[in-house]
């Protein structure tokens, strides 16, 4: 077992433990937004399925009108209209055009739209007053996507685009990996659930719901499990029955050095458990107990809400996206600069991760500021903030600073 070990190599451990992304479901196409698809896609047809036109206008043949100049205009007899929807197949005679609107199929024979704009309309004539070019305004068949051509692969996360281009290839089912279920636990004598009277000495619990809320906006389905009391056979069955019906379980508290912190000794003596490693050279967060039960990850957070929440993101939110398939270089929060607007106090031994507030200046950079006291009780600097400010081992952070941030709310 490690302990004490730099965030980068216990992210590691835990990465390098998923050998293989969850199982492929197939679910409707609405339902696959956000979802790493499971299948490579393709287009069943052409996208246009044919020629058709860019604009409202008159189709024409380009020859017809070569010669047309606004003091020698060109005048042709319009033969048909053709609505979007519709279907032409005439023969277009010499010296004619039809009136054609956007999306609507060209003719054969017609190898030129004239917008409405250009021209003056005269009853059933229609007056061309410049030369156009062959394939002007046409959509050609195919631009888009070729039959058979890939549209969509195996591992692409499927965006607001990506759904439209499933209906476009007329697909109303599409195989996507399937959402990890996480079990959430919360332990501790001392935390009651939100509609119990709080007497002396107890706090309601908020851990289970920030976490189970983290799960969902990271695209798994928690399980709530009922508060676990800090007895070491009770958590040993929560435990196990957590593990038997889920891909990860996370929990929160008896991780630190108190004398009612079961939750290791407890592991340890389960049949199929093993401890990973211990504790992490992070503020918040050092207590973080990483095990395994039957192969299962078991992810012990530590109990005090914002190390519960900021050990989820650097932790638990990575692992999810591993399960669920996303690729290797998106498992972490997005990381960008940002000048500070103010002094931090400094950094102990630990890498802090300082909760801010990041904003766009005038100047499209980005400023944060820290969100106030840094407790890690503190909840209300989650609920304000929205960017962690990362802050090395033993430095100081003056105002002007620029420094490096990961972002939260995306
Ligand atoms: P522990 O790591 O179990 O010692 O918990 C540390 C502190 O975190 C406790 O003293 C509580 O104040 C707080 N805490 C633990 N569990 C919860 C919970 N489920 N909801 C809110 N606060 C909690
Ligand atoms: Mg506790």
């Amino acid at each position: 077992m490690e302990k004490f070990i730099e965030v980068e190599r216990a992210r590691e451990l835990i990465l390098d433990d998923v050998k293989e992304r969850l199982p492929a479901e197939k679910v409707d196409l609405l339902s696959s937004l956000g979802r790493i698809l499971a299948e490579d896609v393709t287009a069943d047809r052409d996208l246009p399925p044919r020629d058709n036109s860019a604009m409202d206008g008159y189709g024409v043949r380009a020859d017809d009108c070569a010669f047309a100049t606004a003091a020698n205009p060109v005048r042709l007899t319009v033969v048909a209209e053709i609505p979007a929807g519709s279907f032409w197949n005439g023969d277009l005679p010499p010296d004619s055009a039809v009136r054609i609107m956007t999306g609507a199929p060209v003719p054969d024979g017609i190898d030129a739209v004239i917008r409405r704009e250009l021209v003056d309309e005269l009853g059933d004539v229609v007056v061309v007053k410049g030369p156009v070019k062959p394939g002007n305004d046409i959509r050609r068949a195919g631009e888009d996507v070729r039959c058979g051509a890939p549209v969509l692969t195996t591992g692409t996360r499927l965006t607001p685009a990506g759904i439209g281009m499933l209906a476009a290839v007329g697909r109303p089912y599409v195989a996507v990996v399937r959402r990890p279920r996480v079990a959430v636990l919360a332990t501790g004598d001392e935390i009651i659930d939100f509609h119990e009277d709080p007497g002396p000495g107890l706090i309601r619990n908020s851990n289970s719901w920030s976490m189970a809320a983290l799960v969902l906006q990271a695209g798994g389905v928690p399980q709530v499990f009922p508060i676990v009391r800090d007895r070491p056979e009770t958590i040993g069955r929560a435990l196990r029955d957590a593990a038997s019906g889920n891909d990860l379980v996370i929990t929160s508290g008896g991780v630190s050095m108190g004398d009612y912190d079961f939750l290791q000794e407890v592991i340890e003596g389960l049949p199929g458990g093993e401890i990973r490693f211990w504790q992490v050279r992070m503020k918040p967060g050092k207590p973080l107990l990483y095990s395994r039960i039957d192969g299962r990850p078991v992810i012990g957070l530590p109990g005090n809400p914002v190390s519960t929440m900021v050990s989820f993101e650097q932790f638990v939110r990575p692992l999810m996206k591993k399960l669920a398939g996303w690729p290797e270089a998106e498992l972490m929060l997005p990381r960008r600069r940002a000048v500070l607007t103010e002094a931090l106090s400094p950094a102990g031994k630990r890498r802090h991760y300082v909760r801010g507030v990041v904003e766009y200046a005038m100047d499209g950079g980005l400023r944060v500021r820290s969100t106030g006291a840094q407790g890690s009780g503190i909840l209300n600097s989650m609920v304000v903030g929205n960017c962690l400010i990362i802050q090395p081992p033993e430095t100081r952070f003056a105002a002007g600073d620029e420094v490096d941030i990961e972002l939260l709310d995306y």
